[in-house]
């Protein structure tokens, strides 16, 4: 915070803590807030659940009195300003929103209200801010700056551009000299330059956050049929809790929620072509926690938000990876352990390609064919990410242009939890020798038929049936066959024609592979990862490691937060997200004080529902017999069991992390997690890495550290041996990794 004044940094804490209930900001939070105060443009891109938000409100609270406060901030997400703004007015901060979906007489008090300079914060679509007369009224108000939430929509390079996002540059005309910050969850290079030219920003701060999100889990898994019974798989894993499920169409979402309805799931279908009315319903329950899962097309989600969201599922292949970003980036905002699976069949691509093209021939002013070659290769990359056997974590990082090391404990890739397909290269060349003998091209569901020797008219009557290809592989299940047929595609060994009928042509790895001078591995999910999806046994409850005493003052807790959210109009996450009532389940604060150390409870909250909470949780105690105020170390998440499971070896790093926070030793930590040395050495260059601790005293003692510094300044510090051999090989390098890993942060 070395730009901010004393003062600024006092009054700074104060509000963090008043409107907020947080102690500090984040790193990169802090670098934001300092860019607004200095008034200077800023880009900001931290993913989803990364903090963007507090990026804008907080400035305003800091400005001196005289100066101007009033900001603005652009959002094309009407249902999420309405929340927030919510939010915020339940915590005290002078907030307001203008968008379509306010009453004309509210729009009214609202206007009067800014011109009394009542309002700090006030959130406008852009809608209403292009609108006649809007950006002159505006101009007569005086504007700290504007804020831009979603940036990336203004550029045509990036996933989801909005047209009329790129008017967005008549705010700089209308508001000469008013800096401009602009907010993003996906961007990359190009993307960012693009912003940054399109809203001419003068030598903007950009700042970019860490993108990997360690509390998600990925696994893609070949899609079997329709995937319908996968997805059901995923869902059962979380039972009660909320998931999301992409899919490519609206058609599909009905009849994957039409299904998932008839098994026994709190499902809805949620996509452009329902009425506004269904549309908000299902939105509505959804955040009011009376719907569990909605099952949406891509397009249509973005209004979609909830902090406890468990499981993000695509059932079919999303676009590009910025779309895949932010849509797992819907799981787990709360910071709570959440999977994303992504249902893969490379048949998707050919799907998304047919869409593309249509939508270019359908639009009124068609796309340049520079921005068609652009989305292809988004859709590419889409691909590839998915076909590959590369650490997630590290392929979607390294996609944002940032470093992550594999293992990451909480990949499929990482977890070897795909096995080599019986037989390969032999499977493959039966398959292969079919499509070559079928002659004409055909589809992979036909191929499939062949393969599997069936009786159907279409297979005999064009005297396929006498083929020596016929029945080769009739011990293989269709759509297994189908997803083998798939991965041959993704290894360039067949190509599908993008035609009318997407058929299968042979290429000449195709014929390398029929020669036998080239293996092949075709992969399938370890049967032992099937079981332990079936396996009913084996729910996981909440992630978070509460016990079941602590478990069940969480749903009490749970149950008055949806209440007071009834008795307000407010979803409950606007009340408070999981992680403040976790804390409160596993500390049981017995007083108004004790409750106000709980992270995330704000002062205004505070004092209008503490007394509510307060009752609860005594009340809870006094029935059981249980101690109030319990000490710190039962927040202390517990130590993992089945260290193989992802989501449990992703826990133990988190578990990690917290222990870290509290400077506990290397050895202690893992040796209350059961973990090997090296790997909680790297848990904890991951941590220093991540959150930058003032000091790392506790792991490395002042004198390494400085020998280290002083060596890595005399050697440039871009590589570990040269250090290590300055100091003569009397360090080790666990302690120079460390010591690189907080001088970079
Ligand atoms: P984004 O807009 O980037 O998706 P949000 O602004 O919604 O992210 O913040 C994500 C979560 O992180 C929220 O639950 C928020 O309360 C929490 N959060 C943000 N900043 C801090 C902070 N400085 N300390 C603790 N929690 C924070
Ligand atoms: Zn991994």
């Amino acid at each position: 915070m070395g730009g901010l004044a004393a003062l600024a940094a006092a009054t700074m804490r104060e509000a963090l803590n008043r409107y907020w209930g947080f102690d500090t900001l984040r790193p990169l939070q802090a670098e934001a807030v300092e860019a607004a105060c200095a008034g200077r443009d800023s880009l900001v891109v931290l993913p989803t659940g990364g903090g963007k938000s507090l990026c804008y409100q907080l400035p305003p609270l800091l400005r001196g009195p005289g100066e101007p406060a009033f900001t603005v901030v652009v959002s094309p997400l009407i249902a999420l300003m309405k929340d927030q703004v919510d939010g915020l007015v339940l915590a005290g901060y002078p907030a307001a929103a203008l968008h379509g979906a306010v009453s004309p007489n509210d729009a009214a008090n609202t206007r009067r209200a800014v011109d009394r300079g009542e309002v700090k914060l006030l959130y406008v679509s852009p809608e209403r801010l292009l609108s006649e007369g809007f950006l002159g009224w505006l101009a007569s108000k005086r504007v700290a700056a504007v804020a831009i939430d979603e940036a990336h929509c203004i550029s045509q390079w990036g996933h989801d551009f909005r047209p009329e996002y790129r008017r967005l540059a008549e705010l700089r005309d209308a508001l000469p000299g008013v800096p401009v910050h602009a907010f993003t969850a996906t961007a990359t290079p190009r993307v960012r330059e693009d912003i940054a030219a399109q809203l001419n920003m003068v030598d903007p701060a950009i700042l970019v956050g860490i993108f990997d999100r360690p509390n998600l889990s990925y696994r893609v898994l070949p899609r079997i049929g329709n995937g319908e019974e996968q997805v059901e798989t995923v869902l059962r894993r979380h039972p009660g809790e909320a998931a999301i499920v992409y899919c490519i169409s609206r058609k599909q979402t009905e009849s994957m929620a039409e299904t998932l309805v008839s098994r026994g799931f709190s499902a809805a279908a949620y996509h452009a072509g329902l009425d506004g009315n269904t549309r908000s319903r299902v939105q509505d329950e959804f955040l009011g926690e009376r719907l569990d899962v909605v099952v949406a097309t891509v397009a249509f989600g973005m209004g979609i938000d909830r902090g406890d969201v468990r499981a993000v599922i695509h059932a079919s292949m999303p676009k590009s990876i910025e779309a895949y970003q932010q849509e797992t980036g819907r799981a787990g905002r709360d910071g709570l352990p959440a999977e994303c699976v992504l249902l893969y069949s490379s048949s998707d691509a050919v799907k998304w390609s047919q869409l593309m093209e249509r939508s270019a021939a359908e639009a009124e002013v068609p796309p340049a064919p520079a921005v068609l070659r652009a989305q292809r290769d988004l859709l590419f990359q889409m691909q590839r990410f998915a076909a590959s056997a590369r650490c997630r974590h590290q392929a979607l990082s390294a996609y944002f242009g940032q470093a992550c090391e594999p293992p990451c404990g909480a990949c499929d890739v990482c977890n070897a939890e795909l096995e080599e397909f019986p037989d390969s290269t032999t499977v493959a060349r039966k398959i292969l020798s079919c499509v070559a003998r079928l002659r004409d091209p055909y589809g992979a569901a036909y191929v499939a038929d062949v393969l599997r020797g069936s009786a159907q008219a279409r297979v005999t009557q064009r005297g396929h049936d006498q083929l020596s290809t016929y029945g080769l592989l009739k011990e293989v299940d269709k759509d297994t066959l189908v997803s083998l047929i798939d991965q041959l595609v993704d290894i360039g060994a067949l190509v599908r024609d993008e035609g009318e009928y997407p058929v299968l042509r042979l290429t000449g790895v195709a014929s390398a592979i029929l020669k036998g001078t080239q293996p092949v591995r075709m992969l399938r999910v370890r049967p032992s990862e099937v079981l332990v999806a079936t396996d009913k046994k084996r729910r996981r409850d909440k992630g978070a490691a509460l016990n079941p005493e602590e478990q069940a003052l969480f749903e009490e807790l749970r149950l008055l937060r949806r209440q007071l959210a009834d008795e307000r109009g407010v979803p409950p996450y606007v009340i408070f997200g999981d992680a403040p009532l976790i804390e409160m389940a596993q500390r049981r604060p017995g007083s108004i004080d004790a409750l106000a150390t709980i992270k995330g409870v704000g002062a205004v909250k505070l004092e209008q529902l503490g007394e509510r909470f307060l009752e609860v949780i005594v009340a809870w105690a006094a029935e059981r017999n249980v101690p109030l105020n319990v000490g710190a170390s039962a927040g202390r998440p517990a130590p993992p069991v089945a260290p193989r499971d992802p989501n449990e070896t992703n826990k133990s790093r988190l578990a990690a992390f917290a222990m870290f926070a509290q400077g506990a030793p290397l050895d202690e930590v893992a040796a209350t997690l059961d973990r090997a040395r090296s790997t909680t050495q790297q848990y904890l260059a991951e941590w220093v890495s991540r959150e930058a601790p003032e000091s790392i005293e506790p792991w490395v003692n002042a004198a390494n550290y400085d020998a280290i510094r002083v060596a890595a300044e005399a050697t440039g510090g871009e590589r570990l041996k040269p250090i290590f051999d300055a100091l003569g090989g009397n360090v080790p390098y666990d302690d120079i990794r460390l010591v690189m890993a907080h001088l970079r942060a």
